[in-house]
């Protein structure tokens, strides 16, 4: 259709070219991988149906012959794909009615020509080399060759493989002999797996690949985490099992994980302790903690409102935290711990603190932080005020508290935070008093309290 069979005479059949000017048009500027999904306009006026597909292309603007020869000759739009890598050439100068560019940050934008009657639909293109390509192509069909003498134009030399092939999105890498030492690595992957390598650390290079979605790091003898996830702003799965890990870093959990991550996996390590800022990864549906060291779960555990699959086998916990009862999981695995099965329903022991007089300010700062959520960092706050924070407690009335009044244990049915039961039925519960109000309220009815809750 675009090949000239059509007698259009704006479109000219390239010859191929050597080698070595293949290479040098390799680093043009004026070259972009995209995908491309040419529309005939003319064929729904002749009742047919433009079907069609994206195809990954090679687009370039430049002059027959090479970009320095003839600087007065017609400037071409060259479109190679797989199936055409020698390509086909569009006259550029007065031949473009429209270009639509409203979604030009997602990489997307139509090119509509005038001869022949079609539209260009470009996508999955880098947004600021589609930018950077705009502007030659308005410079091109305006004629502005004032300004087009200072880019470095295409040779219009015949695209590489490299050039029109699918850019990876899928590596799994499986023996360390096949883990690119010097190489890069693809650059829009987006699910890495990197098992029985041997990493002893997050290589920077994963931590640079701002489109990868899963990373499956399992099976390798990586000690710690980064603090920061650099660029990857999208990663919705992360699997770490079955490494040496013996924390998770606070400020990776408040990085742009709190929105991405979807699951996450730390099986099979040597963690001792969750920090509470685990709490802030809202969007989590799935946490595997199974076979750790771990003793306790962070006080407002519940806070994952999203959790639907939860294991924690495998560990020495010996009680649940209050805020466990908010959970709506599907699934819960709480095998092989250290409940305590001597624990008397309802016990409570009183720790003899009275909330007469006025807070300090210390305390009044710190509830607050705590009620409204407030996100913060160590560098944020003051030294005894960040330390404080880290020892609150939640009242089973949802207020937090840094000086319990009083602590409430009980045995909880576990049927009513989970669908599907793996491993005991019941657990025990301990919840924290704030006053002495809350706790003459348990007292009077000790089931009210996760009644109250769950309302
Ligand atoms: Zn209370």
């Amino acid at each position: 259709m675009r090949d000239g069979r059509h007698g259009t005479p704006y479109i000219v059949r390239m010859k191929s070219s050597s080698h070595s000017s293949r290479r040098k048009d390799c680093k043009s500027t004026m070259r972009l991988s995209c995908d491309v999904d040419v529309k005939n306009r003319l064929l729904p006026s002749h009742g047919m149906k433009a079907k069609g597909r994206p195809m990954r292309c090679s687009l370039a603007i430049g002059r027959r012959g090479g970009s320095s020869s003839k600087p007065e000759g017609a400037v071409f739009l060259m479109l190679c794909s797989a199936k055409d890598k020698t390509g086909t050439k569009y006259k550029l100068k007065d031949n473009v009615e429209q270009v639509f560019t409203r979604f030009v940050e997602e990489g997307k934008v139509t090119l509509r020509l005038k001869e022949p009657a079609q539209d260009m639909c470009i996508s999955k293109a880098d947004p600021l080399q589609l930018k950077n390509f705009l502007s030659v192509l308005k410079l091109s069909y305006k004629g502005q060759s004032s300004g087009l003498s200072k880019v470095h134009l295409s040779t219009l030399t015949p695209a590489t493989t490299a050039q029109v092939e699918r850019p990876k999105t899928k590596m799994v890498i499986l023996k360390r002999s096949d883990y690119p030492i010097s190489q890069r690595f693809p650059k829009g992957l987006e699910s890495l797996q990197v098992n029985g390598c041997g990493l002893s650390r997050v290589d920077c290079r994963i931590l640079e690949m701002k489109s990868l979605r899963a990373l499956d790091l399992s099976s390798n003898r990586i000690r710690a985490l980064p603090n920061n996830p650099g660029q990857l702003s999208v990663l919705a799965e992360l699997k770490v099992a079955n490494n040496l890990l013996e924390r998770l870093p606070p400020p990776l959990c408040l990085s742009s994980l709190r929105t991405s991550l979807h699951s996450l996996d730390l099986s099979e390590n040597s963690l001792k302790f969750l920090p509470p800022q685990i709490c802030e990864l809202a969007s989590l549906l799935r946490l595997n903690i199974a076979n750790n060291q771990l003793t306790a779960l962070p006080d407002h555990f519940g806070q994952l409102g999203r959790l639907r699959f939860f294991s924690v086998a495998g560990n020495q916990i010996e009680v649940l935290p209050f805020s466990f009862m908010d959970l709506a999981l599907e699934e819960v695995d709480l095998t092989g711990n250290c409940f305590q099965s001597q624990m008397l329903e309802g016990s409570a022991a009183h720790f003899g603190r009275t909330q007469e007089g006025f807070p300090s300010l210390l305390e009044v700062a710190a509830r607050a932080i705590k009620k409204q959520r407030i996100a913060y960092t160590e560098e944020d706050l003051p030294r005894h005020l960040y330390h404080h924070l880290s020892q609150v407690k939640w009242c089973v009335c949802g207020e937090p508290c840094f000086q319990p009044y009083a602590k409430h244990q009980f045995t909880f049915s576990l049927h009513r935070v989970a669908h599907t039961l793996v491993g005991p039925t019941v657990a025990p519960i301990e919840g924290f008093l704030c006053s002495a109000f809350c706790w003459s309220s348990l007292q009077a009815n000790p089931n009210a309290p996760w009644k109250c809750r769950r309302k």
